[in-house]
């Protein structure tokens, strides 16, 4: 289990008046709000119709219904784990978690009790005679062992009436009463031929248990127990329609902007504060850093107003952007579109080929061996900066740093020298946002963020990091499947020259992005005989 982070407050609350999430303890309409507990650290953030589109498939899939209605307003909320894994928040509860697990490799729906609710209830079979048959993965209780199973002890064979067909064992499965209620949650131990011709056994693993609403007329309900703890610029397959903010996204969270009305134009006025202030108390060049990310085009849209017609603080600044050569082509027209946009001079480098070269004769970089920040990141922004300000004064650049994103960020003060680039001063004008800030400012403002967004991705960067996670890789197959074809290749290609015994599986399961495997990934690795070089050995430290 990875231990949760704490990297600031968490803020996410919500206005059962307005049905809406908001990020403080009053709501724009004046009510009161309720606190939703999440996982730290609680960066949360808008979940696309895309991601809902992914949720509902995976629901299909393990369960045989949709979990989300059309316009409900879900919220991710990323959480610790050894791959990619979000809460899912809706109606101001987390109904479940969809997370990547390595091992098949694929997306695992896990409901809560709320989630479960959704799909299995006293009223699906009365709106479906069939429901026994359309529904998937469910197990039937005798009433007489549903208060222990609410208690949160495991499913037993001898306890279960009847179940849907086709469960295996480590499936996802909702154990419900012969009414349809539900009572509880957890992973299959058996699968349903094993249960049908089994005398005893442990069926379910529970994790979440509690007696249906209302209770049953043999007991009485009791508060949810948790029982367990538990040269490749890539261009998209489909053409990206270069959105603003998309019609139907907008409609879903235009609720959420007046909940949060409030919340939106604080945090902007202290911004613009901060972006005047940081200008006024140094004598140097303005700049805003410009990535075509989310909190970049935020900090950039700030700055612009902070130094507009309309501040009475007109000022000049320039925009720069250092291409690391590991761009989306998606992330180089947003940029080319949002500079025209805010019409600012646009000082720009590319690492252009350093990449590739690079690989020749490192290889591909692995978590623990970055190689490529060097020659990729560090290099063009210094460049950058230093041929442009370094020997007129040096200059203050406006950075969308937050502090939800890392531990360093959380760290770090909000001005600051930059210890590499010479002549320049950061700042961060966003250090106390969340990602929901982020994006509830975005859509309020119309601005033009990066179309990838919307297709699954949440970091926008290096398109082939070692840092991403499985899932991102899984994505990109589907969105840029020409580009992950050709890095797929050159992997297997530099998987055989270390002595891998299974390059393409070394590939598939995301081995190639360490040097020395974490425990979850050694563990990974032997499961799938996968033999690795003497380098690979255990890391000591879970990454
Ligand atoms: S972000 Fe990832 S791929 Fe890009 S330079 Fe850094 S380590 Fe390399
Ligand atoms: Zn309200």
């Amino acid at each position: 289990m990875v231990k949760p982070v704490f990297l600031g407050k968490l803020v996410l609350h919500w206005c059962d008046k307005c049905d809406a999430p908001v990020l403080e303890e009053v709501c724009a309409c004046g009510n009161k709000t309720r606190f939703v507990t999440i996982t730290p650290p609680g960066d949360i953030r808008p979940a696309f119709p895309y991601d809902v589109e992914r949720i509902n498939q995976t629901a299909i899939r393990q369960f045989g219904k949709k979990l989300i209605g059309e316009n409900e307003i879900v919220i991710y909320n990323k959480a610790p784990y050894d791959d990619r894994m979000e809460e899912i928040i809706c109606g101001g509860k987390v109904i479940g978690t969809i997370r990547y697990e390595i091992d098949k490799p694929g997306w695992v729906l896990l409901l809560r009790l709320e989630g479960a609710r959704r799909i299995f209830n006293s009223k699906s079979k009365i709106e479906d005679p069939d429901a026994e048959k359309n529904l998937k993965n469910w197990m039937m209780v005798f009433e007489k062992a549903i208060p222990f199973v609410a208690d949160g002890s495991s499913v037993l064979v001898p306890g279960i009436m009847r179940t849907a067909d086709g469960i295996e064992n480590e499936d996802e499965v909702v154990a419900i009463t012969p009414d349809f209620e539900v009572v509880a949650v957890g992973r299959a131990k058996m699968s349903s031929e094993e249960i049908r011709t089994a005398e005893r056994g442990k069926a379910v693993k529970t994790r979440w248990a509690e007696l249906p609403p209302g209770g049953s007329e043999t007991a009485t309900a009791t508060s949810a127990v948790p029982a367990a703890a538990t040269s490749a610029v890539p261009t998209a397959a489909t053409s990206a329609v270069p959105v603003t903010v998309s019609a139907d996204v907008r409609a879903v969270w235009e609720k959420a902007i007046a909940a949060n009305r409030h919340v939106i134009d604080n945090f902007e006025s202290d911004s613009i504060k901060f972006i005047q202030n940081a200008a006024g108390n140094m004598n140097k060049k303005l700049t805003c850093s410009y990535s075509g990310g989310k909190d970049s085009l935020v900090t950039l849209h700030l700055v612009s107003k902070a130094f507009g017609p309309e501040s009475g603080n007109e000022q000049e600044y320039e925009i720069v952007f250092a291409d690391t050569g590991l761009e989306f082509q998606e992330t180089l027209d947003n940029v080319t579109e949002v500079v025209k946009i805010y019409g600012k001079p646009l000082r720009e480098t590319s690492a252009g080929d350093a990449f590739w070269e690079g690989f020749k004769t490192h290889g591909p970089p692995s978590v623990d061996n970055r190689w490529c920040t060097q020659s990729c990141k560090l290099m063009p922004i210094t460049t950058v900066i230093e041929s442009n300000y370094a020997d007129n004064g040096g200059c203050l650049t406006f950075i969308g740093q937050r502090q939800y994103e890392s531990k360093a960020r959380a760290k770090s003060h909000r001005i600051w020298k930059s210890p590499s680039v010479r002549g320049q001063i950061g700042a961060a004008p966003i250090q106390e946002w969340t990602a929901m800030h982020v994006w509830l400012y975005i859509f309020d403002k119309d601005l033009h963020y990066n179309p990838l967004y919307g297709k699954g991705f949440d970091r926008i960067g290096c398109w082939l990091c070692p840092a991403a996670s499985l899932a991102d890789f899984d994505n990109l197959r589907n969105t840029h499947p020409e580009s992950m074809k050709m890095w797929d290749e050159k992997l297997i290609e530099a998987g055989r020259e270390k002595g891998i015994s299974n390059p393409e599986a070394w590939v598939k399961f995301g081995l190639w992005r360490y040097e020395r495997l974490p425990p979850a990934m050694k563990k990974l690795a032997d499961e799938k005989g996968i033999k690795y070089s003497k380098r690979q050995e255990v890391s000591r430290t879970e990454s």
